[in-house]
């Protein structure tokens, strides 16, 4: 039989999308750690994260053993407005390069919250919505992750209340704007409507908030309040189920025109696109069917896998939350000012956390500026202007294709493009003047947050 033409975009019929999501952690020999109660520290129990969460998002958080969850037809039919997303063949950026590699990326930045994060806030929506609740709180920094819920809860009448990074909600009005567009209601963290973003302010007065800070906020508002709970965009395991719809989609479109990946790149910031991209690749990995080069690619200036520790942690600044075993840099993090890059979380996804552990994949820390020149490169071949975030699985490809050139070696490496940057044009712009620089945190500051980490035996 003749080979087929590979075209430039694989777009999977709406019949060949995926039905299940598939859930990596029943193949894992080594689980991922339980959640513990930040008080006791005995595993979190159904019942406690009942408060927090709604039912059956709990079911999902806690099943290590169940490999396929079928995706409920309400959330198909939404999926269906913006799926299957391409996977698109780089030709034009494989010629610039003059590297005999082949270069795939799926994007998943073709609706209005411009990334990835849509596909799991549709499902939180929708578990919430099903349980009968008011409505949601949650935090956000950039702003997609708000955005993304904003719209899974108009479409499903459901309340949202978006606790926002300070310096975002001021240096990210547009973010505010589209996600009120969408009915939210959104809110500058540290904020005086919460005790614990009162007592923040009280110690740290004037500060501009962080991801942790936010995340203690939406949390003690929905335990507070009576018929909310608190949906979170990354880093949980139900997170990276829903988003296996990414990989799930790209390894169908691969196996439609046999085509075996070498080399498989995300970017990590919590690890749930990442989680979702590899996870039937990772899966095949598990079960001794294949092999794959496995990269998870993060900012030099918040690099919690390359220089961070495997350790139980919290996962928020007011130590609210429970605690997660994953890498880290500690709670107390927060990334240098000028750190424009995205992907500012002081932890990473537990599955992951463990994968890595366990020599199963790669992970490759990228200065800033060397990101935006990979972003530009790309934009200016391929037709889209990339999220920041994004441009870090861009540089590595790239990397990885110049290898290629010098080797002469044809591999195939796929990577996941997660979103648009068209708010993020400031650090865009800092990138044009010469303003920005790549700071990077020394091993003394580091040791100084590792020492506060929770004693846990
Ligand atoms: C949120 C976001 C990320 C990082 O989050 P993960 O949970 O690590 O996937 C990456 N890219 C874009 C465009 C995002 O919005």
């Amino acid at each position: 039989m003749a080979k087929k033409e590979i075209p430039y975009k694989i777009y999977l019929d709406e019949h060949e999308m995926p039905t299940s999501w598939y859930n990596v952690r029943a193949d894992m020999k080594n689980k991922p750690a339980p959640l513990l109660n930040p008080g006791t520290h005995q595993p979190m129990t159904a019942e406690e994260l009942g408060g927090v969460f709604c039912a059956d998002l709990v079911a999902q958080e806690l099943d290590n053993d169940t490999a396929y969850f079928p995706i409920p037809k309400e959330i198909l039919d939404f999926y269906k407005m913006y799926r299957p997303s391409p996977l698109t063949r780089a030709y034009c950026l494989e010629k610039k390069l003059g590297t005999p590699a082949k270069i795939y990326y799926k994007f998943e930045g073709n609706n209005t919250s411009g990334s990835h994060k849509l596909n799991s806030a549709i499902a939180q929506a929708y578990y919430a919505k099903k349980q009968g609740l008011k409505g949601v709180t949650t935090e956000t920094g950039a702003g997609q992750w708000g955005t993304a819920l904003s719209m899974a809860c108009a479409y499903l009448d459901l309340d949202c209340k978006v606790y926002m990074v300070k310096v975002s909600y001021e240096q990210k009005p547009f973010r505010r704007e589209v996600m009120r567009t969408y009915g939210a209601s959104v809110t500058p963290s540290p904020s005086m409507t919460t005790e614990v973003g009162k007592k923040i302010l009280a110690e740290h007065p004037g500060t501009t908030g962080s991801l942790g800070c936010a995340i203690s906020e939406a949390v003690e508002v929905a335990v507070s309040t009576p018929g909310y709970r608190y949906v979170l965009g990354s880093v949980l395991n139900q997170v990276l189920l829903h988003q296996s719809i990414i990989g799930l989609e790209t390894k169908a479109a691969l196996d439609k025109y046999d085509v075996k990946p070498d080399i498989i790149i995300g970017c990590a910031g919590g690890g749930s696109n990442l989680g979702g991209l590899i996870s039937p690749f990772m899966g095949e990995k598990l079960r001794g069917e294949a092999d794959y080069r496995i990269i998870a690619v993060e900012p030099a200036s918040c690099p919690s896998f390359t220089r961070g520790v495997f350790a139980y942690d919290f996962a928020d600044t007011g130590m609210v939350c429970p605690l997660a075993k994953m890498y880290t840099l500690g709670s107390g993090f927060i990334p240098a000012p000028n750190h424009a890059g995205g992907l500012r979380y002081h932890g990473m996804s537990p599955v992951l956390s463990q994968l890595y552990d366990d020599g199963l994949m790669e992970a490759v820390s990228v200065p800033q500026t060397k990101v935006f020149e990979a972003a530009e490169q790309f934009a200016r071949v391929e037709g889209i202007l990339p999220a920041p975030e994004s441009a870090h699985a861009i540089r590595v490809a790239i990397d990885e294709a110049l290898k290629c050139k010098e080797t002469g070696e044809e591999k195939t490496i796929v990577f996941g493009l997660t979103g648009t940057g068209y708010f993020d044009m400031v650090a865009y712009e800092k990138f044009h003047d010469g303003q920005m620089d790549d700071y990077i945190p020394t091993d003394e500051e580091l040791q100084e947050y590792f020492q506060k980490l929770p004693k846990v035996d």
